[in-house]
């Protein structure tokens, strides 16, 4: 049963700031919980799930059955299944048998959902949040909302190398862009930086343009290769509750080399775009012609780039075997990932919360920051914790686990059950104590 949303009383249980997928796991759960009053807000003016590399023909990373709910509360009526029903395409979804879903029907399930949840609000920007010494006030334009918590799930910035201040307006732009911005790069030679799977999409996208296709693409990454991501299932237990447990019982320094390590598990390339780039190099290099030309530069760091003519010239250390390459381009596609950035709206609280050497809060097993208000006002922060909760954290495989530990917390009882499952690898001698990873509430 879908709960019945209240006439807004105050103050709220919990004020959620951001409305990406991860909060809306979180309100998918907190609506199966009666007795707590929540309330979502997001700058937006409907969910839209990063519409800049909407790309044609992309899919999801992951299983489709990590989704909102299922892996904590499989009989919500805010599953995938439950939106394939609705939409009368379950056994059309059966039969197309996609060995990765289409990005697309993924995003279209997060809006289904973000459409017919109580308490979200859409086109609502927070602009502010302080606390008055009992309750957070969550200033939005034109009304302010009073609440005991505070979720944040604001997502991650753009990160963008320094030199690009250098360069003439729209030399360059952003991955999560893309697909409004690369109509522009028709004719021009193009250089494509960052060897992970947005950098990936975006070549196999400009190779297969047609008449709007570049003159020529230059693909480099800093990694060795273009480096496959791990699917295999032992890695995949890197994205399981054990896991996560054994991780945030670590010490700082060796989370963070552990993140380091594990780097492809979560970013490297999908194997499928990795062969459909490598056979589109081959029709167009051997089959076809009037294409694109493309070179892979993989091992090479760009370590400046500067205005020429109308584009920039990119200076590069080749990694095997040291030498500067340098390389004209008349338009930069800087698949050069994310980073984790405290909300500007925080800032009448930024001095009290404890930050790492990152700049990250440090959530706890609950995903509660460290700060110096009252126990009992707790900020709760989402994909802030990649080096607290390790590489699962900005990816989609635990959300729902996720979203069940925090309102367990939130709710002072055991509502979903997390005990974590036996985990199919000993990581460590001594398994922390069940309560610290979260597993009570
Ligand atoms: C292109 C792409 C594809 C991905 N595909 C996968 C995948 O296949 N599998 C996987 O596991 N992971 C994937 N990820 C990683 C991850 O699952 C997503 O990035 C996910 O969207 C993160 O969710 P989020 O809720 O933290 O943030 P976001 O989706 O970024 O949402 C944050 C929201 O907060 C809002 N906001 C920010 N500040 C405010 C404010 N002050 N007031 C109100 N609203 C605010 C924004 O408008 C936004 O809607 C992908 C990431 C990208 C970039």
């Amino acid at each position: 049963m879908m709960k019945q949303h209240q006439a807004h009383r105050s103050p709220l249980d919990l004020a959620g700031v951001g409305i990406g997928p991860f909060n809306l796991s979180l309100a998918a759960h907190l609506d199966a919980v009666d007795e707590l009053e929540a309330r979502f807000f997001d700058q937006s003016a409907s969910f839209s799930w990063h519409p800049g590399m909407m790309l044609p023909d992309v899919t999801l990373q992951t299983s489709f059955l990590k989704d909102l709910v299922s892996a904590t509360h499989p009989v919500s009526p805010w599953s995938f299944l439950s939106y394939l029903v609705a939409n009368r395409r379950f056994y059309a979804f059966l039969n197309a048998d996609f060995p990765a879903i289409p990005r697309q029907e993924f995003a279209s399930y997060l809006a289904w959902v973000a459409a017919g949840l109580p308490g979200l609000q859409f086109g609502a920007q927070v602009r502010e949040v302080d606390f008055d010494g009992y309750a957070f006030a969550v200033r939005l334009d034109n009304e302010t909302f009073s609440a005991r918590n505070l979720a944040l799930g604001v997502g991650l910035k753009p990160a963008t190398p320094d030199f690009i201040d250098r360069l003439r307006p729209g030399a360059a732009f952003h991955s999560s862009r893309a697909a409004f911005e690369i109509d522009r790069c028709a004719g021009k030679r193009v250089a494509v930086i960052g060897g992970g799977q947005s950098g990936a999409e975006i070549v196999l996208n400009l190779l297969g343009r047609g008449a709007g296709a570049p003159a020529h693409v230059d693909w480099i990454s800093m990694r060795p290769n273009f480096l496959p991501l791990d699917e295999t299932p032992f890695t995949n237990e890197l994205f399981t509750p054990p896991y996560v447990a054994s991780f945030h019982s670590l010490p700082e320094a060796r989370r963070h080399t552990t993140v380091e390590r594990e780097k492809l598990a979560g970013d490297g390339v999908s194997a499928e775009t990795l062969a459909a780039i490598y056979r589109r190099l081959y029709v167009l290099r051997h089959l076809e012609s009037g294409g694109p030309s493309a070179d892979l530069l993989p091992h090479r760091e760009v370590i400046n780039a500067e205005p020429r003519d109308n584009g920039c010239q990119l200076i590069m250390r080749n990694g095997m075997d040291g030498q500067v390459d340098i390389r004209k381009a008349d338009i930069l596609v800087l698949a050069t990932g994310y980073r984790y950035e405290l909300p500007p709206c925080l800032a009448p609280l930024a001095g009290r919360i404890d930050l790492d050497r990152s700049g990250r809060p440090r959530p706890g097993p609950d995903f509660a920051v460290r700060w110096d208000g009252p126990a009992s006002a707790r900020i709760f922060a989402l994909n802030a914790g990649l080096l607290s909760h390790g590489i699962a954290e900005p990816q989609l495989s635990l959300m729902a686990w996720r979203s069940a530990v925090i309102a367990n917390a939130l709710a002072q009882r055991q509502v979903f059950d997390v005990e974590r499952p036996e985990a199919m690898v000993q990581w460590l001698d001594a398994m922390p104590h069940e309560a610290e990873a979260g597993g009570q509430a």
